[in-house]
């Protein structure tokens, strides 16, 4: 407690079902503490006078449902307490769930609620994922949370999909935490760069789910919260469908956008239950530029931790030792395939990657598999690796990664993320 004496202090009065949001900016950061009252972030109870500490680029909202008493130490960028939020709103789509999922574990023919939230970008997607989330878990839930945010990335890094079993309120600072999660390798910081992989992905993480939660009663019961990305025109739209029909969806919640809540009501099914709703006020838009380096803050994440810091290994790679591939060929017109190839098929292709400077500064995935001849598109990944320089003289690759040496597998999948590390 001793550091940071001289940083500003500014003390909240919250009244009941307040929010005081706030913004950590530049280089800063900021100490949160609940002096009295009960409070929550995004859906996880706060420890009375215990010390949060939020990093650069933080945008967080303390709720109250009772009222309470907030201190913020150190610069804050904007800071208020907001009297209006939907958060009643969003407690009622809980208990709703809760109904669902109450209903499930009377009549073991039923499952519990399958839920995907759609909007737009910056509409607090996966704040309220993060929110449902953490009140099913407070219940004594074991909600599976399925992220199919490439451009984000909260079960792994950026380029990716996953998703996995929460059996803990998220950590005030860190979220989720990560144990065994389930992650597929897609390359991509949009869905649309190969909107064809990305449905097959999604189709393959919803059999594997299925599997899961028919092995697994509690989480059955408990139900599924699905988190999207915010390209929700044209294919977006399609994919979005694509979502709904692969996980059996039971209830869409529709953030923000009329638009996209009047053409699911008119495409899904009638047992599909479709609902809007509003945004929340605090959430905050964001930038290309604040996107990026959301991403790379995550991809540093991955590397080096967040609070408990972890050390990752460098070292070298033998050209020779290492298989690498990038998923899609370029696409050529029908009338060049051969007979009974579709051009669409060499959008999941593996295509082998010569090691060079091509591959430079970018994030290589380890997957699991340990032959073409295995499905390896939609083989679970061991990790991943950044590529930190390529020596095509000595035909030696250096790569960052969280184990020591040598690398668990040697088929490696080409991400178009980048990452510089300057640790
Ligand atoms: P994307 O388009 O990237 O999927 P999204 O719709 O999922 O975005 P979120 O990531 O949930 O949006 O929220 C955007 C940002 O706003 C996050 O940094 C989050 O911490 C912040 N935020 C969410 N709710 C609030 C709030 N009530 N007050 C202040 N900040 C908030």
């Amino acid at each position: 407690a001793s550091e940071g004496s001289s940083d500003p202090v500014q003390s909240f009065e919250l009244g009941p079902e307040n929010e005081l949001r706030f913004e950590v900016d530049g280089k800063n950061k900021v100490i949160m503490s609940v002096r009295a009252g009960m409070a929550e972030v995004f859906g996880t109870e706060l420890v009375k006078e215990k010390a949060y500490t939020f990093l650069a680029g933080s945008k967080i909202a303390v709720f109250t449902w009772q009222g309470a008493t907030i201190e913020l130490r150190g610069k804050t960028e904007v800071s208020y307490v907001a009297k209006e939020t939907p958060m009643a709103m969003y407690l009622n789509c809980h208990a709703g769930l809760e109904q669902m999922r109450k209903k499930a574990e009377e009549n073991t023919e039923l499952h519990g609620p399958v839920l995907m939230v759609v909007g737009p970008t910056d509409v607090g997607k996966s704040t309220l994922c993060r929110l449902l989330l953490n009140y099913a878990v407070r219940m004594g839930r074991r909600p599976i949370f399925v992220d199919l945010d490439v451009g984000q990335g909260h079960v792994s890094i950026p380029g990716t999909i996953g998703a996995l079993l929460v059996e803990r309120p998220a950590a005030v600072e860190e979220g989720f935490s990560q144990q065994a999660p389930i992650v597929y390798h897609f390359g991509h910081k949009s869905p649309g760069s190969n909107i064809k992989l990305f449905n097959k992905l999604v189709s393959a993480l919803a059999e594997c789910i299925k599997e899961r939660t028919q092995a697994n009663r509690k989480a059955n019961v408990s139900g599924v919260i699905i988190n999207t990305c915010g390209w929700v025109k044209q294919s977006g739209y399609k994919s979005l469908t694509h979502i709904a029909q692969t996980f059996e969806v039971d209830v869409i919640l529709v953030l923000d956008q009329e638009r996209l809540y009047n053409e699911l009501v008119r495409d899904m099914p009638p047992f599909v239950r479709v609902a809007f709703i509003p945004k929340n006020g605090g959430v905050v838009e964001r930038s290309q530029n604040v996107r990026s380096e959301a991403r790379d803050a995550r991809v540093r994440e991955y590397f080096y931790g967040v609070r408990s810091p972890l050390y990752p290994h460098s070292f070298d790679v033998r050209f020779s030792d290492v298989k690498i591939y990038k998923i899609g060929a370029p696409s050529l017109p029908d009338s060049c395939m051969p007979l009974g190839m579709k051009a669409d098929d060499n959008k999941t292709k593996l295509v082998q990657v010569q090691p060079g400077n091509n591959i430079l500064n970018h994030i290589l995935a380890v997957s699991f598999a340990n032959s073409l001849e295995e499905e390896v598109i939609t083989s679970n990944v061991a990790g991943f690796i950044c590529v930190t320089k390529v020596d095509s003289e000595r035909q030696m690759l250096t790569v960052l990664s969280p184990q020591p040496r040598p690398l668990p597998q040697t088929l490696l999948l080409l991400s178009e993320i980048q990452y510089m590390d300057s640790q």
